[in-house]
Order: structure tokens, then sequence, then C-alpha cells
């Protein structure tokens, strides 16, 4: 009987140990009630003005005309709205651009996205056509064309990381596009969200591609301001 009881004693005593120790430890690891909680996000790395941009990384992919589609390039794609899809990677971002343009009373309508080599062909294809029938030789109709609409493998659009995104009250893809409410404030805003202006006015020779007030590239948040603060288009931002 005495045995039990010094037995039950020290069990007491374990436990209560145990129970001392677990909330010593649970008190130095909890947070105070009143401390702002701890937030778990990885702050973005800063690209500094200075710093060379690394062209393997897959937001700087450079696709133009000289610079085709990687061989058998397949991007993961998200559905977003209206049917279109984009790489996976901005979906979040381009979303929040078109959510926040909206919120801020406009009516951007999102009008291409990713493209097939299928579609891309279909679109270049179009305007050859279209350009033969105003009289240009095949040859001449070609060279038009792709200042246009890119040859098939060299459009962004092909990569999953452009948009073409038009003001709901003005459609049309020419250079009135940029005095719209939408274009106004996506020139502002876009690289907030990781989106650059890709073939800006007085850039074609760098680009290869008409002044477009509508063709927006994802390159993620950091490159996107620091090609803003620069300046350059990304071909010039590439060969810094
Ligand atoms: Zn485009």
């Amino acid at each position: 009987m005495q045995k039990n009881r010094i037995l039950l004693s020290l069990g007491l005593l374990a436990a209560l140990s145990v129970g001392l120790i677990w909330f010593g430890l649970s008190q130095e690891v909890s947070p105070d009630s009143n401390a702002a909680p701890v937030s778990q996000a990885v702050p973005p790395t800063p690209v500094s003005q200075e710093e060379t941009p690394d062209p393997a990384d897959w937001r700087l992919c450079l696709v133009n005309p000289w610079h085709p589609l990687p061989e058998g390039y397949q991007p993961q794609l998200t559905q977003v709205e209206n049917g279109h899809q984009v790489d996976s990677r901005c979906a979040a971002d381009l979303e929040a651009m078109l959510a926040d343009c909206r919120a801020a009373g406009h009516a951007p309508l999102l009008c291409s996205s990713y493209r097939t080599q299928e579609k891309q062909t279909q679109l270049y294809n179009n305007l050859v056509q279209k350009q033969i029938a105003r009289g240009n030789s095949r040859s001449e109709a070609m060279a038009k064309a792709a200042k246009e609409v890119a040859v098939p493998g060299t459009s962004e659009h092909q990569l999953g990381l452009a948009v073409d995104i038009v003001d709901t009250q003005n459609q049309v893809l020419n250079r009135a596009q940029e005095d719209t409410a939408v274009q106004q404030w996506l020139m502002e805003h876009c690289w907030e969200y990781g989106f650059i202006l890709r073939y800006p006015p007085d850039k074609e020779e760098k680009t290869g591609i008409i002044y477009e007030p509508w063709h927006y590239r994802y390159v993620g948040r950091e490159y996107a301001q620091a090609i803003r603060q620069s300046g350059l288009c990304l071909e010039e931002f590439l060969q810094r």
C-alpha cells in the first residue's frame, strides 16, 4: 500500500514536471498575443539598376524576330477569364491587374493570350493574304505582315507570358488605344503587377514590332519595375 502511494506520488511529480516544462516551452514559442503576426512571405529580391539581368531567367525569355521560341517550348497553362489561357506563373498577377483596373472604374477586355503555333500561323497567314490583296508581292506582304503579327515561332504569345488587352469602349488594335482609359491606367500601373508595355513607341528597330499600346508582357514584378525605371525596351535591358 505504502509502495503504491510512493509510486503514485512519483507519477504525479513526473506528470507535473512534464507539464511545467511544456508550459515553459509553450510560453517561449507562443507569440505575444498583442504582437503583429510574423509574415511567412519571403520578400521579393529587388533588382538593382546596376545588376546584370540573367537571360536564363524564364521571366526574361526573349522572343522576337531574331530569337525564336526555344525548341518544343510548352508552358504550363492556367485558364483565366473569357476562356483565355496564360503561363500559370503569371495568371494570378494578370487577374489582380484586371481586377484592380476594373475597381478603378475601367472596362478592360482581355482579347488575346497564349497562342499555339497553329493559331499564330493562321493569324500571320491571314495578314499576309490581306497585304497581297492590297497589291503587295508575296515577299512584301510577308515582310509587312511580320511587323504586326509575329512570324510563327517568334511570337511572345506562344510563350504564354503576353496578353493583348483593349478598352471595351474601343476594341480596335490601333494607335488610338493609347488614349483609352484602360490603356492610360495599364500604362501607369502594369509594372506593379509584373507586366511591361512590350512594344513602346520609337523602339520598333529594337523590338522588330510596331508600337502596340495593348500588348503587355509578364517579366515579374522586380524586373517590370527595373525596366520601367530604365526606360529601355526588353531587348535593350537584356543587352546592358
Ligand atoms: Zn500581342
